[in-house]
């Protein structure tokens, strides 16, 4: 018998019962449980990685990504998010699943702490607990966007990070511009890390975005071509932050040889400099289907906050793993609030990632069910 020690974090990771769930379901389910757009990769996107093909650029890229991408990156920053970073300041991942990993590895030792939004992205609390990290949650308000004041509150000399996510998973909140400001004069009070993930800023459909690092040098920006271009299975995302994060990131994402695939980075390429249509398609589509949604879960009686943006409503149930077994005996795939921690309780998940004939379909049953 192997007598391997794992870390201990690894050990007391429970494994998601998301999964297993949408195992669970019938054939003809609707799912409402998927974080990813239902619509394919645009044709131009497709094409660059096939002429990236046939031009024979299939080997390995520098560590940090190819240089024309990581400027393209930089503009990108410049002109919408309001910071600049270098080239070498930035770099492409393996999704922004990698990102999030590799800083939170370079800033993590055992026993530190990182606040975590809760409910959140049920990878935080993962990433921050196999690195011996202890996740500390921080409270949402109830508009559902992360609470400054908590946040203040919960920092002790142990805390290394806050992550922040908006537009937010779970629940589609968008942080205002004033809560981002006061986050960021914190980590600068505090001497802390923000770990901005912003994979969803492409869909707001009430206010506008804002990035952290517009008001501080202590945000490490996460970001990915997964759900802005509907290219979730491309595996090319990337982080960007001053000063000397970047060196050392690197350290550990040049040992996982995480790289995004080359290929991958060229169809990248593409999607950041070429027409940007696909996006505001996709966007309309979505508020169409978020208005539909909420409006119906309000005629059916079910409390829900109007969601901002991402493509995801967060509405009030009694007992979410009731609710959403009972929603999965009736074929429709929700996910309780509790998958993304304790406070998403009295809450499930429904992804508007799928069709209007399919929401349309679900909440008839949920009317009839819940
Ligand atoms: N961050 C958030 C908030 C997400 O919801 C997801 C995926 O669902 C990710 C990160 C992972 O993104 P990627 O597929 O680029 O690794």
């Amino acid at each position: 018998m192997s007598n391997i020690q794992f870390s201990q974090g690894v050990s007391s990771i429970n494994i998601s019962g998301i999964r297993k769930l949408f195992e669970a379901a019938g054939p003809n389910a609707i799912n409402l449980g998927i974080g990813q757009p239902d619509f394919d990769t645009p044709s131009n996107i497709k094409a660059a990685a096939v002429k990236a093909i046939e031009d024979g650029f299939t080997g390995y890229t520098a560590g940090l990504g190819i240089p024309e991408l990581r400027n393209a990156i930089s503009d990108k920053f410049k002109r919408e998010n309001g910071f600049e970073v270098t080239s070498d300041q930035i770099m492409v991942t393996s999704g922004a699943s990698e990102a999030l990993y590799i800083t939170a590895a370079a800033l993590v030792s055992p026993g530190d702490e990182v606040l975590i939004p809760n409910p959140g992205f049920l990878a935080y609390k993962s990433i921050v607990n196999m690195l011996n990290g202890k996740d500390v949650s921080v409270k949402m308000k109830e508009d559902l966007t992360i609470d400054p004041n908590d946040v203040l509150e919960k920092i002790t000399p142990k805390t290394k990070a806050l992550i922040l996510n908006s537009p937010g998973n779970p629940t589609g909140a968008v942080s205002s511009k004033e809560d981002i400001k006061a986050l960021a004069e914190i980590a600068e009070d505090k001497n802390i890390t923000i770990i901005s993930d912003e994979v969803y800023e492409y869909f707001i459909y009430e206010g506008s975005h804002t990035s952290p690092a517009q008001f501080s040098d202590n945000v490490v920006t996460v970001n990915a071509f997964s759900k802005s271009y509907s290219m979730t299975g491309w595996r090319v995302g990337y982080l960007a932050a001053k000063g000397d994060y970047v060196g050392q990131i690197l350290k550990v994402h040049q040992y996982l040889q995480a790289c995004a695939s080359s290929i991958g980075q060229k169809a990248a390429l593409e999607a950041i400099t070429g027409p940007q249509e696909s996006v505001t398609i996709m966007k309309n589509e979505f508020k169409e289907r978020r208005d539909f949604l909420i409006k119906g879960l309000h005629e059916i009686g079910i409390n829900c906050v109007t969601p901002q943006g991402a493509f995801y409503a967060f509405p009030e149930v009694k007992n979410c793993d009731e609710a959403a077994a009972t929603l999965l005996k009736n074929d429709v795939v929700v996910t309780p609030g509790t998958a993304f921690g304790e406070n998403g309780k009295d809450h499930i998940r429904i992804s508007y990632a799928s069709s209007m004939e399919n929401i349309e379909k679900a909440l008839k049953i949920m009317e009839k069910v819940l």
